[in-house]
């Protein structure tokens, strides 16, 4: 059965030197038997939190989640490095895939708070992404010698939303060239999809991983003209796993078809004010409608009035309201298994207060995922 709700995990990031110089605390404790995470009221002696300290609702919250990852220290012996993370989600996610699910893993968080350290990690400490391509190539070439019946063929594709447009990050950025944006299309079978997305066929691990590169360089050679695109945008990498069976005894011949979606969304803290004039105000209102929209989609899922096969589900979730929840249709509410890491910095109050309410809530969404199979001959 694919009914289930949507996996929510939590991990706290360690401080970094600009945070260690301010002399920050950490706010965060984790307990590792019940999952729980707590956000503890700020002192009185970090300004950061000054704003926070002014509002009377300050108080210690508790908040429990599938998992609560504690990458605060490493010194902690419940340490949660990129491995962990990956073998508390990635592997288990990657098992759906090959049984023939959808899935899609993504980070919510605020700029800074390790959303792109924990999907894509860094050359010596390699996140979900890279170690679900390495486990994915793995698990095809012992299946290849074990089962040689079935053929497995793998596809992939990168792309962002930024301010409200899809760029194909697959496709090389031409200098002093106007960015190329591509369109969305729905179709009965497939749903939302990217129409002309690059998608390429990959047949190794360091073939993929070159095209996740390519794909990052290219969402970095925006950013460096565009005010810092990647806190921005959101990047979507998707893998397309299919497996083709030949029963040699009745001749049959089945495909399970599953996707992999990674997903490393825009910062979730709110337009400072001080930015949002002309152009900013514009590209900023445009971006926030898809974080607003991916919170109001969200909102919808986890009342259980609208979930789905609900009678009125269709009408009310605004998946249609933004670029980036019209795509993530499937993922957000249909057939995926789906999961949320919840990223969190450890020092900052009111913002890792929203982000712990707004994991709490997606804990309620159930998805309805089906296994992807058809007999073609
Ligand atoms: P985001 O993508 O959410 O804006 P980043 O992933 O870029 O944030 O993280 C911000 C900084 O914190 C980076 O320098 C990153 O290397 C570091 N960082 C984030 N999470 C961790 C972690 N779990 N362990 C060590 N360093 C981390
Ligand atoms: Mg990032």
């Amino acid at each position: 059965d694919g009914g289930g709700n949507v996996r929510v995990v939590v991990r706290v990031r360690a401080f970094l030197p600009r945070e260690i110089e301010r002399g920050a605390e950490c706010l965060i404790s984790m307990d590792p038997v019940m999952q729980s995470t707590t956000l503890h009221v700020p002192n009185d002696s970090d300004p950061a939190n000054a704003k926070a300290r002014t509002r009377k609702v300050v108080e210690e919250k508790s908040f429990t989640f599938d998992n609560s990852f504690w990458s605060h220290d490493k010194e902690d012996r419940h340490y949660a490095h990129q491995e962990e993370v990956y073998n508390a989600l990635g592997e288990e996610f990657l098992d759906h895939n090959f049984e023939g699910y959808h899935t899609c893993i993504f980070a919510y968080g605020q700029t800074g708070s390790g959303k792109s350290y924990t999907m894509m990690g860094t050359p010596d400490q390699p996140g979900l992404i890279p170690r679900t391509c390495e486990d994915l190539f793995q698990r095809i070439e012992a299946a290849q010698n074990e089962t040689p019946n079935i053929s497995y063929h793998v596809r992939a594709s990168y792309f962002e939303v930024y301010n409200e447009h899809v760029r194909d990050l697959l496709v090389p950025v031409v200098p002093n060239q106007a960015p190329y944006y591509l369109k969305i299309r729905e179709s009965p079978s497939e749903g939302p999809y990217v129409k002309d997305l690059t998608e390429v066929p990959v047949r190794s691990l360091n073939e993929i991983l070159r095209y996740m590169k390519l794909g990052d360089a290219s969402r970095t050679v925006a950013s460096t003209k565009m005010n810092d695109t990647s806190s921005r945008s959101h990047a979507v990498f998707t893998i397309m796993l299919k497996q083709i069976h030949h029963d040699m005894e009745t001749d049959e011949t089945t495909e399970r078809s599953s996707r992999i979606r990674l997903v490393d969304l825009a910062g979730s803290e709110r337009a400072k004010s001080t930015e949002a004039t002309g152009a900013r105000l514009r590209e900023g209102s445009n971006i926030n409608k898809s974080l607003t929209t991916l919170g109001r989609v969200i909102a919808a899922l986890a009342d259980p009035k609208h979930r789905p096969g609900g009678k009125r589900n269709k009408d009310i979730v605004p998946y249609r309201d933004s670029i980036l929840t019209w795509l993530l249709k499937d993922s957000l509410g249909g057939n995926s298994k789906t999961a949320m890491i919840a990223c969190i910095a450890p020092s900052d109050y009111e913002e890792t207060l929203s982000t712990l309410r707004y994991a709490d809530q997606a804990k309620r969404i159930r998805t309805r995922a089906v296994v992807n199979q058809d007999h073609i001959s």
